[in-house]
């Protein structure tokens, strides 16, 4: 294609609204608006994309830093606006909400169970700080009411660690806090609720639990809480479930190393690809200093071509010629038959980075010599202009520029 026909429009500052250099990168190269939409340029390469795609092994061949499994390949990125959690051992990656860990069970013999006046102790923090105990020997009740039947689903999870609400709905279903009316109704006292002796509820308890001994939990008695509860034995669940949200540190569900938190943006969701976040990915993998670096095959156009306008002879001509053969021969090739000075075009080279630049210049042309740079070197080699104008298929192309 010729830079017209794409209308191509690059900037020489990144937009201030730029989140990350692959992206100030793509607007400047004129492949997405500063609104973050797709211009011609940018319509073209994520078609391109699409076409890749139909290789299964499309994204490996891509060559991007990727993390994640079959079910869902990401690009850590600092700007990214979904978390991770990642194991950097053995590679187990799980969106947050959902990641699961390996959790450190206690084994005490099971005390009597006690009650202990604990004046406005509403909260973990407080109640822990109030008996002197760390708040993984407590027992955190939340109170939720499920939206298809309206039942009270109580809550218990270990006092240091937070309930996964996106776990929780895996096992009942939607949700929505419960009103202090529907706590009161089931037997349960605000702030100093635990799940024994209540009626009509759901209890849902994580799978710490039962295999954490004498915890703190509510009385059911403004002002009280009960000492050494013991799950089974004072209360059991309908539902034992993986309900707490990883954090950094945690251990590895599979090899017990500490998880990192990532911050990413998903490619591929079970065989359906992102591609507006694969160019993103791409430009942020492949860039430098001037602009993008884009590999075979991700780039769209495998050949920037372009001529400097000469005083004698027509470089306009012979770069139509090279269009055309590369053309035919099927290499995807831009034109720049833009009638602008050198500097302007090689900086748009840069900025745009297709893999190779070819320049059709008087000097050169004078030998029957046009200069040939891939786009991550810093010098230029000569080719004989012949051999880019006689070309039949895409071989003999890769062939003559193997040793560049
Ligand atoms: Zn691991």
């Amino acid at each position: 294609m010729k830079y017209h026909d794409l209308n191509i429009q690059t900037q020489r500052e990144a937009p201030n609204n730029a989140r990350t250099e692959g992206f100030a990168f793509l607007v400047r190269a004129g492949y997405l608006r500063r609104e973050n939409l797709p211009t011609p340029l940018g319509e073209h390469t994520l078609n391109h994309l699409r076409d890749l795609s139909n290789d299964p092994s499309f994204l490996s061949r891509l060559s991007l830093p990727t993390i994640g499994d079959e079910d869902e390949i990401f690009l850590p990125i600092a700007s990214g606006l979904l978390d991770v959690a990642h194991c950097p051992e053995c590679k187990y990656t799980e969106r947050l909400e959902l990641a699961r860990f390996a959790k450190r069970a206690t084994h005490e013999s099971p005390l009597p169970i006690e009650k202990v006046l604990t004046p406005d102790c509403h909260t973990i923090e407080a109640l822990a700080n109030f008996l002197g105990l760390p708040k993984e020997k407590t027992a955190k009740a939340l109170m939720y009411t499920r939206l298809s039947d309206n039942k009270l689903v109580f809550v218990v999870v270990r006092g240091d660690m937070q309930l996964g609400e996106a776990k929780l709905k895996q096992h009942v279903g939607e949700v929505r806090p419960a009103t202090t009316e529907e706590i009161e109704k089931s037997g349960a006292a605000a702030g100093y609720a635990s799940p024994i002796g209540l009626k009509n509820t759901m209890i849902v308890v994580d799978d710490l639990i039962p295999q954490s001994q004498n915890l703190v939990a509510g009385a059911n008695e403004s002002g009280y809480h009960l000492k050494n509860t013991n799950y089974e034995r004072d209360y059991s669940a309908e539902i034992v479930a993986d309900l707490v949200q990883a954090e950094a540190g945690a251990a590895c569900i599979n090899c017990g190393s500490p998880l990192s938190v990532l911050s990413v943006i998903d490619l591929a969701t079970r065989s359906i690809y992102h591609f507006e976040n694969i160019l993103l990915a791409l430009a942020e993998t492949y860039h430098d200093a001037k602009g993008l670096t884009l590999p075979h095959p991700a780039a769209a156009f495998d050949v920037y071509l372009m001529h400097v306008p000469g005083k004698e002879l027509d470089t306009r001509l012979n770069a139509e010629e090279i269009y055309n053969s590369l053309q035919e021969a099927g290499i995807p090739v831009l034109f720049d038959d833009r009638e602008e000075r050198a500097g302007v075009k090689f900086n748009d080279a840069d900025l745009i980075g297709c893999p190779l630049r070819i320049t059709v210049g008087e000097k050169g042309l004078k030998d029957g010599m046009v200069e040939l740079k891939p786009r991550k070197e810093k010098d230029n080699s000569l080719i004989r202009l012949t051999g880019l104008t006689s070309l039949t298929n895409q071989a003999e192309f890769w062939e003559l520029i193997k040793d560049i």
